[in-house]
C-alpha cells in the first residue's frame, strides 16, 4: 500500500518537490537572529541605553495598548538624554498605506532608528518602514501571542485589509526589547496563543530537517537552530503551565521569564532558521473558513501541530505528550475548539492548506489534502477522547 500512496503522490506536485530538493542540494547553511536580545522586568527602563548607539531621533510606531503601557516608561528612559523621540499610533494594521505614512513621518522629523511597540501588526508595520527607509529597527513586543519580533520578515496588508505580500529582510531586528512586566498583565489569552506558535517551531524544523528543505531564510538548517527549536518545546513543557498560572494572577515568576523567551526568541529565531511544514499551512489553511475568524494564530498552530505528527505516524509517547500539554494550558485539541462544527468544511480548509507554495510540501513524501483531512479528523478525535467527549 505504501509504494503505491507514494508515487502518484510525488507525481502530483514534481514542481515543489524537485525544486526544494535541487535547491536543497547546493543550499548553504544559515544562522540568522536579531542582533541583540534583552530580556527582563522593568526592562523599558533601559530603552536608551541599549538603543543609543542607533541615533539621535527614534520614531516610536505604537499599537493603541502599546502606547498606553509603554510611554511612560520609554519616555522616562530617555528624559535628559541627548535624543529624540516621538511616538505615533498607528492604524491597527500593517498595511502599504500605513507604512507610507510613516516613511513620511520619517522622512519629515529626519529619524535615524525605527522602533515597533506592540503586536504582530506594529512589530510588522515598524520593521517595513525602517526597511524602506534604510534605517535600523528595534522591536518592543508587548504581548507574547507570536514568534512575530525576532523574524527577518513581514506580512504586509492592502489598504482594504487583503492579504499583500510578504517581505523577507536581509537582516533580522537590531534590537529586540521584552519587558516582562508589560507582557506578564497583557491578557492572557496572548500568552497561550504564543505557547501554541511555539509548538509548531520544533516539529516543523524536525521536519524540514529530515526532508532536507529550506529554513524560511531560505537556507540549510544548522545544528544551531535545531537545538533552539528543540530547547523552544523543552521550555513548554517544563514551564508552560507554571507561567500561564503565574501571568493569570499578573505576577512574574522564573517560568513566565523562561517562558518569554521561549515564545518570542527561541520560536522565532528557530521558525527562522529551521523552517515550517503542517503546523503553520493548517493555520492558513483554515483562514479560509470564517466560523475561525476569531481564533488566535498560534491556537490553530498548536491544533496544526497534532495533525503533523499524525500525518508523520508519530510514537504514541509523542502525541500524548502534545496533546498533554496543550490541554494543560488551554490550547485547542479539537475541531469544535478552534471554531469548526461543520467537518465537511474541514475539506475546504485541506485543500487551501495544501495550496501551492504551502509549507506543508517541506514534508517527506508531500501531503496531499484528502490525507490532511484525515490527519485533521484523526486528530479530532484523539483529541476528543482525551477530553472525554
Ligand atoms: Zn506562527
Amino acid at each position: 500500500m505504501k509504494l503505491i500512496q507514494a508515487f502518484p503522490i510525488v507525481a502530483e506536485t514534481p514542481a515543489i518537490n524537485t525544486r526544494r530538493r535541487k535547491e536543497a542540494e547546493m543550499m548553504l547553511k544559515l544562522m540568522r537572529a536579531p542582533a541583540k536580545y534583552v530580556q527582563g522586568q522593568d526592562a523599558l527602563s533601559q530603552v536608551y541605553e541599549e538603543t543609543k548607539d542607533l541615533g539621535k531621533s527614534f520614531l516610536f510606531i505604537c499599537s493603541r495598548s502599546g502606547h498606553r503601557n509603554c510611554y511612560e516608561k520609554i519616555g522616562k528612559s530617555f528624559s535628559g538624554k541627548d535624543a529624540k523621540i516621538l511616538f505615533e499610533i498607528f492604524g491597527g494594521v500593517s498595511s502599504i498605506g500605513e507604512i507610507e505614512k510613516m516613511q513620511g513621518i520619517v522622512k519629515d522629523q529626519k529619524i535615524d532608528c525605527v522602533v515597533g511597540v506592540g503586536g504582530g501588526s506594529a512589530i510588522d508595520t515598524a520593521k517595513a518602514t525602517a526597511y524602506y527607509e534604510g534605517l535600523p529597527v528595534v522591536i518592543i513586543p508587548t504581548v507574547a501571542a507570536t514568534d512575530a519580533p525576532c523574524t527577518g520578515l513581514s506580512v504586509i496588508y492592502n489598504n482594504d485589509g487583503t492579504f499583500a505580500k510578504y517581505i523577507f529582510y536581509p537582516k533580522n531586528p537590531d534590537a529586540v526589547l521584552v519587558d516582562t512586566d508589560v507582557i506578564a498583565h497583557a491578557p492572557v489569552k496572548f500568552l497561550i496563543a504564543g505557547m501554541g506558535d511555539a509548538l509548531g517551531t520544533f516539529f516543523e524544523a524536525r521536519a524540514c530537517e529530515k526532508a532536507k528543505a529550506p529554513s524560511l531564510e531560505n537556507g540549510g538548517i544548522t545544528k544551531s537552530a535545531m537545538a533552539l527549536c528543540k530547547l523552544c518545546y523543552e521550555t513548554l513543557l517544563e514551564d508552560g503551565y507554571k507561567a500561564l498560572r503565574a501571568c493569570e494572577n499578573g505576577v512574574v515568576t522564573p517560568a513566565v521569564e523562561s517562558i518569554i523567551e521561549a515564545t518570542t526568541y527561541l520560536s522565532g529565531v528557530g521558525a527562522d532558521n529551521g523552517g515550517l511544514a503542517v503546523s503553520h499551512s493548517v493555520y492558513n489553511g483554515f483562514t479560509a473558513l470564517e466560523e475561525c475568524e476569531k481564533t488566535m494564530h498560534g491556537s490553530i498552530v498548536a491544533f496544526g501541530t497534532i495533525a503533523q505528527l499524525i500525518l508523520e505516524n508519530a510514537p504514541m509517547d509523542e502525541l500524548d505528550e502534545v496533546i498533554d500539554f496543550c490541554v494543560s494550558v488551554g490550547l485547542p485539541v479539537t475541531l469544535n475548539e478552534i471554531g469548526v462544527t461543520d467537518m465537511n468544511r474541514v475539506h475546504i480548509a485541506a485543500e487551501k492548506a495544501c495550496a501551492d507554495g504551502e509549507s506543508i510540501h517541506n514534508m517527506i513524501g508531500d501531503v496531499t489534502p484528502a490525507q490532511l483531512y484525515d490527519a485533521l479528523i484523526a486528530a479530532d478525535v484523539l483529541g476528543k477522547e482525551y477530553l472525554g467527549e
